[in-house]
C-alpha cells in the first residue's frame, strides 16, 4: 500500500486544493499502480461530486476530458438519478460547456428498462412512480404507463426517484405490489445530495415506505452498485471489465460497483467521501485522488511509460 499526502490546505473546492497531492493505493508502489492503469481504455464517470457540483462544473473537468480524447481513452457518464431523461442530462452538460452524445449517457432508468425487458419480456403495462421525464423514458422504450385507477391492467411496478410523488399514487403502488406484481426499483439511494435546506427523499426511502406497507422489497434494484449500467459500455466498445475505470465520489455505490464489475476503482475526494472514509474503505479503491485531474495525469504517465 502506498500513501502520499502532501500539502496543508484542505478546501471544500477541489480546485483550491492544488497544493495538496493525495494518492492512496493498495498497490505496493507507483510502478505497480501505473502498470494497472495502463490497461484502462474507457472511463465511466459518476456525475455529481465527480465532474460537477450541482450546476457548477469543476474547472478540471473539461481539460480532463480533452486529455482522455488526446490519449485515445473513451468516456461515458453514469448516474443513479433517473428523474431526468438522457436528453435533459445532455442539455445539463451542454449548459456547462461539455458536449456528449446519447450513447455516452447511462442512467438507472435505462438500466431498469433493459432489466425489465430481459426478466419480464411479456410486461407492457407499468405502474410507474417517477417524474414525467422518467415515465417518458419508459414510454419511449415501448411500455405503457397506466393511470392510478384500480381497474387498470398492470404487468409490473417501477419505483424511481419520484419528485412528483403523491400519496394516492404511493398507495396505488403499494396495492399492486401487495397483489404480487413484479416490482423493480431504479436505484438504492436513500437521499439525493443537495446544497438546499431540504432532504431529497430518494428511491431507496420510497421503497422503504412501500416495504413497511406491503412486506415486500423490490425484486431487483438497479443503479450503482449493481453493474447493469456498465453492460452497455462493455458491449458497445467490446471491452473487458478491467479495461474500464469507474470514477466516483461515493464508496458504497461508485466504488462498490467497480469492485462488483471487476473494473478499476478510482475514488475522488471532490464530493462525498473524505480521506478518512477512503482510508477505512473495504475493499480499498485502486486509487484515491483529490480530483479527476490526477486520474488524467496517471493515465497519461502510464501510457507514456509503456
Ligand atoms: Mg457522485
Amino acid at each position: 500500500m502506498h500513501e502520499l499526502v502532501a500539502g496543508r490546505h484542505l478546501s471544500r473546492n477541489p480546485e483550491l486544493r492544488t497544493p495538496v497531492m493525495i494518492e492512496l493505493s493498495p498497490y505496493p508502489d507507483r510502478r505497480a499502480l501505473l502498470e494497472r492503469v495502463r490497461q484502462i481504455k474507457h472511463v465511466a464517470l459518476d456525475m455529481d461530486g465527480t465532474i460537477y457540483k450541482g450546476a457548477t462544473l469543476f474547472p478540471c473537468t473539461a481539460p480532463f476530458l480533452s486529455r482522455l480524447n488526446s490519449l485515445g481513452v473513451g468516456f461515458s457518464f453514469l448516474t443513479n438519478n433517473p428523474s431526468k431523461s438522457v436528453a435533459e442530462y445532455l442539455k445539463h452538460l451542454e449548459n456547462m460547456g461539455i458536449s456528449a452524445t446519447a450513447e455516452q449517457m447511462h442512467t438507472s432508468a435505462q438500466a431498469t428498462v433493459a432489466c425489465l425487458k430481459m426478466r419480464h419480456p411479456e410486461a407492457k403495462r407499468l405502474f410507474v412512480l417517477g417524474t414525467p421525464s422518467m415515465t417518458e423514458e419508459f414510454e419511449k422504450a415501448g411500455f405503457i404507463a397506466v393511470s392510478e385507477s384500480a381497474d387498470e391492467l398492470v404487468d409490473a411496478v417501477i419505483a424511481g426517484f419520484d419528485l412528483t410523488l403523491t400519496y394516492s399514487r404511493l398507495c396505488r403502488a403499494a396495492w399492486w405490489i401487495s397483489c404480487g406484481k413484479p416490482y423493480l426499483a431504479t436505484n438504492p439511494d436513500w437521499v439525493c445530495p443537495t446544497d438546499q435546506p431540504t432532504v431529497l427523499v430518494d428511491c431507496g426511502s420510497i421503497c422503504a415506505a412501500l416495504e413497511k406497507a406491503t412486506g415486500r422489497k423490490p425484486d431487483v434494484t438497479l443503479g450503482k452498485p449493481q453493474t447493469e449500467m456498465l453492460d452497455g459500455i462493455l458491449h458497445r466498445h467490446g471491452l473487458q471489465p478491467r479495461e474500464i475505470a469507474v470514477v466516483g465520489d461515493r464508496i458504497y455505490t461508485d466504488m462498490l460497483m467497480a469492485h462488483n464489475a471487476g473494473a478499476f476503482a478510482a475514488l475522488v475526494l471532490s464530493g462525498e467521501a473524505t480521506l478518512e472514509d477512503a482510508r477505512n474503505a473495504i475493499p480499498q479503491p485502486d486509487v484515491t485522488i483529490q480530483s479527476i485531474r490526477q486520474l488524467g495525469e496517471l493515465i497519461e504517465e502510464a501510457k507514456n511509460s509503456a
